[in-house]
């Protein structure tokens, strides 16, 4: 695997096409995994990248705390055979207009209000210059996915997002590099969360949208979850479910022994 260290060298590469791109903060999980091994099944060279991104995280954030392991990740890339890791400068993030994304003002973009913002400048610098035939992304991330596709979409750029499935630990918990914070029971004990939104699901085939997410809330918060939000939203455009929807999103944020989980599910009409 080649280690590419500046904007600069990313240039002098003649990637074999098509290529992927996958973007990531490190800390490689199962998770982040998934998406290099279909890169490499589907696409003939594979560029992942390794940023912990400042612009994503708000001002009481863990990017100071956010898990390191580079030389770990380092070895998990070469094992997969991945055929590039780019490693920005500190500075990569510097100096950069910060751009607007739309379906930012639900969900997580609620409570971390310039978080997507962070993302969507970040991940337009690296389209621009990797210039990928595609880059993949985890569904587990349901609103980073959409609102880059929106973007990708309106700019006309010529890269194709690719999202895949999300990957669970055993008790359910989706893997998450913040799963570190939590002890092996608590992890145990976080896939209540993944139960609760598949029931959801099924309950949604007798109640009401509101009753459905009044019962999942009482639910987490009983167990002693924090809640941020449980929604039951318009899979496409994340507005509120009406005739026109064909796909249901259940997304969740909750916070647990101050550990932000998130999960989601998706149920088609
Ligand atoms: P991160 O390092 O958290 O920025 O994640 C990098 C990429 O991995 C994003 O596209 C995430 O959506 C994806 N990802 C993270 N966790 C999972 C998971 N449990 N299953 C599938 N994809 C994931």
């Amino acid at each position: 695997m080649v280690i590419v260290k500046s904007s600069s060298a990313l240039n002098s590469i003649n990637f074999q096409n098509p290529f992927a791109f996958v973007p990531t903060m490190g800390n490689l999980h199962e998770g982040h995994l998934s998406l290099i091994k279909f890169a490499k099944e589907n696409y003939s060279e594979v560029i992942a990248s390794i940023f912990v991104n400042p612009l994503q995280f708000g001002k009481n954030e863990d990017f100071a705390s956010y898990p390191k392991t580079l030389d770990k990740d380092i070895e998990i890339l070469e094992d997969l055979e991945c055929n590039y890791l780019f490693l920005p400068e500190p500075n990569f993030a510097e100096n950069l207009e910060i751009i607007n994304p739309n379906f930012s003002d639900v969900l997580c973009g609620l409570s971390r209000p310039t978080h997507f913002h962070g993302v969507l400048t970040i991940i337009d610098k690296f389209l621009r210059l990797i210039k990928p035939n595609a880059c993949l992304f985890g569904l587990k991330d349901y609103q980073q996915q959409l609102i880059i596709r929106d973007y990708v979409h309106r700019k006309k750029l010529r890269t194709d997002i690719i999202s895949l499935p999300i990957i669970r630990e055993n008790s359910g918990l989706a893997m998450s590099s913040r799963n570190n914070y939590l002890s092996k029971d608590d992890r145990e004990y976080c896939g209540k969360i993944y139960s609760c939104i598949k029931k959801t699901a099924e309950s949604l085939k007798t109640s009401s949208v509101k009753i459905a997410t009044k019962q999942a809330t009482d639910f987490l918060q009983n167990a002693g979850f924090e809640m941020d939000y449980l929604k039951i939203l318009d899979a496409d455009n994340l507005s509120e479910i009406s005739e026109r929807t064909n796909k249901i999103l259940i997304a969740v944020a909750v916070n647990y022994k101050k550990v932000r989980l998130i999960d989601n599910i998706l149920v088609s009409l």
